[in-house]
């Protein structure tokens, strides 16, 4: 049993891991270390109600303050990791502060993709509490804002910013929003919807640059096409890319990899959330899922596995998104399927993702939270029977 056990990254997972070793009885140290200045926090809210300025910093943490403390978990805030030697069992911060280790779990999440060029003032990503921040106080003055990219955090924080009065232009590359992930089927729903709320939505357009004003303040995007799309805000909303951790040897383009477990090739160091490619015996493959549950509950098997009591955990991938009046709620995982079963009665749908022979694969629920228990029962039979 290691006797000191440093997590990196004093986010969702890390911070599950280390509650979960002190729940599972561990006695040893447990040192977790964060790059931000505030304790662990819930991030989904950051466009949801934290941006419509429903939460404040002080509402959105996952424990109270003195939590960590009363756990004797060492939580040490704005302290960035960034060398780590293997041999020696240490981490070192940017200040030259030296950790010890005897087990390592690398929990640095992920940043948010930026556009590849450099972009000027009013140009905002959304990953961290700082980003939301800005964003919410560019959106105070209303205005328009022109979201780069369709995805979960682009639609939500359409969502939002539309509801606080805000004109929004969604500028998707594809050819609907979500399509990606949810099929064209869905994506041309979820599309109406989103101009029934007002949003100007642009599909199959790619920015190609922002234009600012002599002082530098942003005015427009520009498209591809030549376009311009004036503006007073832009989100960059272009997806995560995995926080590389400082050890060489461990590759972070798609996550770091790790066997069902979260552990990594090297020995006695874990992995764990959105930085964790992971064995999935289900699938017979690795994935890195970028979703809340699957953080907190690989969290939590990386301290098993540290106690030694791992099991193979293999959970039903499960993500929710909140948006426009709509609670999505998404089960299973299909990267590819064959049809889909589409029931909609106006106030809610759902989409069952199917194989070509028409076994389940997943499903997306659309404010139909009833139905969730049971869909996730078939999937989970439908998996054991594959
Ligand atoms: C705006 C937004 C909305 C979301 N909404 C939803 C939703 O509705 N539903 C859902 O299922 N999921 C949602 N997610 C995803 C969910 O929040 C993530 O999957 C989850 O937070 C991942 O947790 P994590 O601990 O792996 O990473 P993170 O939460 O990113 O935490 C990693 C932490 O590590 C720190 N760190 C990084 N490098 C270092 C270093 N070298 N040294 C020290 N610290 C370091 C970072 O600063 C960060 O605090 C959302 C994400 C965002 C950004």
């Amino acid at each position: 049993m290691p006797r000191t056990v440093l997590v990196i990254g004093a986010g969702l997972a890390g911070a599950r891991c280390a509650e979960a070793l002190r729940a599972g009885g561990f006695g040893g140290r447990v040192v977790l270390v964060g790059a931000e200045s505030i304790p662990p926090y819930e991030r989904p809210t950051l466009s949801k109600e934290f941006l419509g300025n429903a939460r404040e910093a002080a509402d959105i943490l996952l424990r109270p303050r003195a939590f960590w403390s009363e756990h004797q978990i060492e939580l040490v805030l704005d302290t960035r990791i960034d060398a780590i030697d293997v041999a020696a069992r240490t981490a070192i911060s940017t200040s030259g502060k030296v950790f010890s280790w005897d087990a390592l779990v690398l929990a640095t999440g992920a940043l948010a993709r930026r556009f590849p060029r450099p972009a000027p003032r009013g140009v905002h990503v959304l990953r961290s509490l700082g980003d939301a921040l800005a964003l919410r106080e560019k959106l105070r003055c209303g205005g328009r804002l022109v979201i780069v990219g369709a995805g979960f955090v682009g639609t939500e924080v359409a969502s939002t910013a539309t509801a606080r009065g805000v004109d929004v232009v969604l500028v998707e590359a594809g050819p609907g929003p979500l399509g990606r992930v949810l099929g064209p089927e869905v994506s041309a729903l979820l599309a109406d919807r989103y101009r029934a709320h007002g949003v100007e939505l642009r599909v199959g357009a790619s920015v190609g640059g922002f234009l600012s004003d002599r002082a530098g303040r942003l005015r427009a995007v520009k498209l591809a096409d030549g376009e311009s799309v004036a503006c007073d805000v832009a989100l960059v909303a272009l997806g995560a890319i995995p926080e590389p951790p400082p050890i060489p040897g461990l590759r972070a383009e798609g996550g770091v990899a790790t066997d069902a477990c979260g552990r990594t090739t090297i020995r006695s160091v874990y992995a764990c959330g959105d930085l964790a490619n992971t064995w999935r015996p289900a699938l017979g493959a690795r994935l890195r899922i970028e979703h809340w549950t699957n953080a907190a509950s690989q969290g939590a098997a990386v301290a098993r596995a540290i106690l030694g009591r791992e099991e193979q955990r293999d959970d039903l991938p499960y993500f929710w998104s909140d948006q426009f009046g709509l609670r999505l709620q998404y089960v299973g995982h299909a990267q590819e399927w064959a049809t889909v079963d589409l029931d909609d009665d106006g106030d809610s749908f759902s989409a069952i993702y199917r194989s070509a022979d028409g076994r389940p694969l997943a499903a997306l629920l659309a404010n139909r939270p009833g139905d969730v228990g049971a869909l996730r029962r078939e999937l989970v039979v439908e998996r054991a029977a594959a």
